[in-house]
């Protein structure tokens, strides 16, 4: 393994993304404590907070109704992914003017690896970075900024000192710096993984930085462990790539849309989205679910298996299925309070060898449905918008209904 004895990565963490990216756009937020919720309802929870509403103890995962207790001055605007996602990419835009971004983590975390002549001048480039951000994006935008010999490090070190921070962890000063950190303020140990090193004695970071690898391995219980154990000694660990399990969406339904026909549309939207995502990266499914959870009784689930496919048309017909049995089934009158689809079991379009011994005809229609699939996609990437598509696109109300920012993704502007 590998010992960098330079800062070769420079890792930008934004803080409190979505509330900045508010206030950068709506300055009657600034100045405000603000919390960003999914839905415009009283039963919801904050998904982002400021500084200032942290201030008052809002966490994200807070109700709506707790922070206006403890906040009465907040401010809850409702997320609008499809302007961060925007936002995003300007700022891919800007530090790829200073520095390539080498992986995108999520929507407010990248990382730029930095060649030997960069290296030396790492703190002034990341200025020049914080300046191009400020001047391009906005004062309101703030990054933290964190150099370290490898990936893990930077992070961490970008950590360090929220908001609007630029902190240094070089491979000479370990573990000083670190020995002052939590332990869970390290990536890969949440709760979990806190309890356990407590049970195997491990409280501080200077025991942690003491284990050895075999003992790391050992408390992890896998080859995590010796990984852990090298990323904080500053190696540089590859990772392999892990490969896509599924592709899906969800949603809560806000009264007026708890029927079973209103849940079937906003379901039929939500497939739409899922199937062109999957499309574009490549994938097809052998496998479809729906879930509905009832506002009482147990939920429904309805699942379906079929020939690879990666044309809206085969989810939609098997919704429509679903739909039927739910009718025959005596659903029609049920509450229904959140759903969401999946396509799993994918093989990648690459592997994926078409099926010698379907009757003839069959692969043909196939064919054309995908083609079919992938004109619709062609023009609504285009277009940067859903502009054609299957029967309806009208959105639900109570906020937005398009692509969600999840933990390690970022949607494609296409995906709204
Ligand atoms: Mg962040």
């Amino acid at each position: 393994m590998r010992k960098p004895d330079t800062l070769e990565c420079l890792y930008i963490d934004f803080d409190c993304y979505f509330a900045s990216v508010e206030k950068q756009l709506c300055p009657e937020l600034r100045g405000r404590p603000v919390g960003v919720v999914p839905l415009d309802s009283p039963h919801t929870s904050l998904i982002a907070r400021c500084y200032t509403a942290k201030r008052y103890g809002l966490q994200r995962g807070t109700s709506a109704m707790e922070a206006k207790r403890l906040c009465p001055d907040i401010a809850l605007p409702v997320a609008r992914h499809d302007v961060y996602v925007r936002m995003h990419h300007e700022i891919l835009r800007v530090i790829d003017r200073f520095v390539p971004v080498a992986k995108v983590w999520s929507v407010d975390e990248m990382e730029c690896r930095l060649c030997p002549s960069e290296q030396a001048g790492a703190v002034a480039l990341a200025e020049r970075i914080r300046a191009g951000l400020r001047e391009e994006i906005g004062p309101w935008v703030t990054p933290s900024i964190g150099l370290g010999p490898n990936q893990f490090l930077a992070k961490v070190a970008a950590e360090m000192n929220k908001p609007n921070g630029l902190t240094v962890l070089s491979p000479e000063a370990l573990p000083g710096p670190l020995l002052d950190l939590p332990l869970d303020d390290l990536p890969g140990i949440a709760k979990g993984m806190l309890a356990r090193l407590h049970r195997n004695g491990i409280f501080t970071m200077e025991a942690l930085w003491h284990l050895s690898p075999k003992h790391a391995r050992a408390i992890w219980g896998s080859v995590e462990g010796e990984r852990f154990w090298a990323q904080l000694r500053g190696y540089a660990v590859a990772r392999p790539e892990t490969s896509r399990r599924m592709f899906g969406h969800g949603r809560v339904l806000v009264s007026g849309w708890r029927s079973l026909d209103s849940a079937f549309e906003v379901a039929r939207l939500l497939t739409v989205k899922a199937s062109r995502r999957m499309r574009r990266e490549g994938y097809l499914a052998r496998r479809f679910t729906l879930s509905l959870k009832r506002r009482e009784g147990h939920p429904l689930h309805w699942e379906t298996s079929f020939f690879p496919a990666r044309d809206d048309q085969t989810f939609l017909k098997a919704l429509s299925r679903f739909y039927r049995e739910a009718v025959e089934t005596g659903h029609t009158r049920s509450d229904f309070a959140r759903l969401s689809v999946f396509m799993h079991d994918l093989v990648s379009a690459k592997d994926h060898m078409s099926d010698l011994f379907t009757q003839p005809g069959v692969a043909e229609t196939r064919d054309r449905r995908e083609q079919l699939s992938d004109l619709i996609d062609a023009v609504n990437t285009r277009h940067q918008q859903s502009v054609i598509g299957f029967g309806l696109n009208r959105q639900p109300p109570g906020g937005y209904a398009g692509a969600k920012i999840a933990f390690g993704r970022v949607p494609d502007l296409s995906d709204f």
